[in-house]
């Protein structure tokens, strides 16, 4: 199986994390996001081990919530001792809601609103991770006008390719995201970064993409940093004390995919630091890391009902369920591949070839395509695996599909912790 918390019962039903997700299907209905809570845990704790060993504790984790955020989330990273990554008003809201502690939360954003600045600011969050030049300025005005000094850190574009898909590939010079570092954009901000009286330059952050398999770009772009780091202190005499090198770690989201575990690429990133630390005597950093796929990805599945069957003679067969990309948009949008299977069937062989077809009004509204499958047929609950991160969060009402409910199971018991929405809630802001 995908992951080791998958198991089939003797009713050859699928369980995950102890639970027969047949059960949760029937007793909870579909679509239906089921995470297991022991996999999330023992993922947060497998980062604070790495850092432990390897960094003497010196760093914190901060879960990038944008993979999956709910209240809930937030309460079961910060009890791991996880800090939380937010993008948004809203992530920092509801992070902040759920009780996570406002100096264990990084703000990012590349185009943060007034608004956003401001609420990170008044409520204390951590640090800021800033963007481009003029949003300097504005965070500089914001803290003045609220009588606060905030942490801040810059965000750079190393120029490390990490060979991962375009739309998820954020550390070349070609990206939306903050400071290039080969053409003096990024040394141009750390001086214009020191000139403003309310801004406290902590130190640069950088992430160079998501689902990246090897250890290597995460290795170089910790080098290209750290003397990146040395360059600043011996240009400007400043040194720097934090780095934050973002998230990125892949998972197995198919039999076919063997990524480094992220036990092995944080161990690389921190013999990549101290290394370039030694070399440029350097101080070694405190280190942040944002993992976000990694925690959650594999620690989450999603269980459709099979409306219908139908085959197109010569062409292809579609598996037609109560879901789509209204749930589950990464395949629409970059053509992310799944295992599924027939829950109730598990232990049957996997013999047909399907395309997995969903609800909504889209001809691209799939699951996935030429993915084996047991002989489905209407009333089948189907479970895609590895869909606990971009999945629930990338999540929409199109078609007016009320976003599905989330059930967390921890040792074969399960728990609501977000509930379907109804269709009161679809009209609540209709006027
Ligand atoms: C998306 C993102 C992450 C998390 O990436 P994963 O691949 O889910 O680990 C971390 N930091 C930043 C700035 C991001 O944009």
């Amino acid at each position: 199986m995908l992951t080791p918390n998958l198991t089939v019962n003797a009713e050859g039903h699928l369980c995950f994390g102890g639970a027969d997700t047949v059960a949760l299907a029937k007793q909870h209905g579909t679509p239906l996001y089921v995470m297991d809570e022991n996999m999330i845990r023992e993922n947060c704790r497998g980062y604070e081990s790495v850092i432990a060993q390897e960094y003497g504790g010196r760093g914190l984790i901060c879960y990038a919530s944008k993979a999956l955020s709910c209240m809930e989330l937030y309460r079961i990273v910060d009890s791991e001792g996880l800090g939380a990554d937010v993008i948004s008003g809203g992530e920092l809201y509801t992070a902040l809601k759920a009780g996570m502690p406002a100096e264990k939360i990084v703000m990012h954003g590349n185009s943060k609103s007034d608004s956003e600045l401001h609420m990170a600011v008044t409520r204390g969050v951590g640090r800021i991770v800033c963007d481009h030049l003029p949003e300097l300025e504005r965070l500089d005005r914001i803290a003045g006008a609220a009588g606060k000094t905030v942490n801040i850190l810059l965000r750079i574009k190393p120029g490390i390719d990490a060979h991962t898909h375009d739309f998820v590939k954020t550390g070349c010079i070609d990206s939306k995201f903050g400071f290039a570092l080969e053409t003096g954009e990024a040394m141009a901000a750390v001086k214009a970064a020191s000139l403003y009286p309310n801004l406290n330059l902590v130190g640069l952050h950088c992430h160079i993409g998501s689902q990246i398999l090897e250890t290597e770009p995460f290795a170089e772009a910790a080098r290209v940093m750290v003397k990146f780091l040395a360059q600043i202190r011996s240009e400007l005499g400043v040194t720097l004390p934090e780095l934050n090198l973002g998230g990125g770690p892949g998972i197995r989201y198919t039999e076919a995919d063997d990524p480094k575990p992220f036990g092995e690429i944080i161990r690389a990133i921190l013999g990549a630091v101290k290394e370039s630390c030694a070399s440029a005597e350097f101080p070694e950093p405190f280190i942040l890391f944002e993992p976000g796929r990694s925690i959650v990805g594999g620690a989450g599945l999603t269980l459709y009902t099979v409306m219908a069957k139908k085959t197109i003679p010569d062409i292809r067969t579609y598996v037609l369920v109560d879901g789509g990309m209204c749930d589950n948009p990464r395949y629409a949008l970059y053509h992310s591949r799944y295992e599924a299977l027939i829950a109730n069937k598990a232990a049957a062989p996997r013999s047909a070839s399907v395309t997995i077809g969903g609800k909504c009004c889209e001809s691209g509204d799939l699951i996935g395509e030429d993915m084996p499958l047991q002989e489905a047929v209407p009333g089948d609950t189907l479970a895609v695996l590895a869909t606990g991160a971009y999945n629930y969060s990338m999540a929409s009402n199109y078609n007016r599909n009320p976003r599905a409910e989330i059930v967390m199971v921890r040792d074969g018991a399960a728990r609501t912790v977000v509930k379907r929405e109804s269709y009161l809630d679809i009209i609540a802001n209709d006027i």
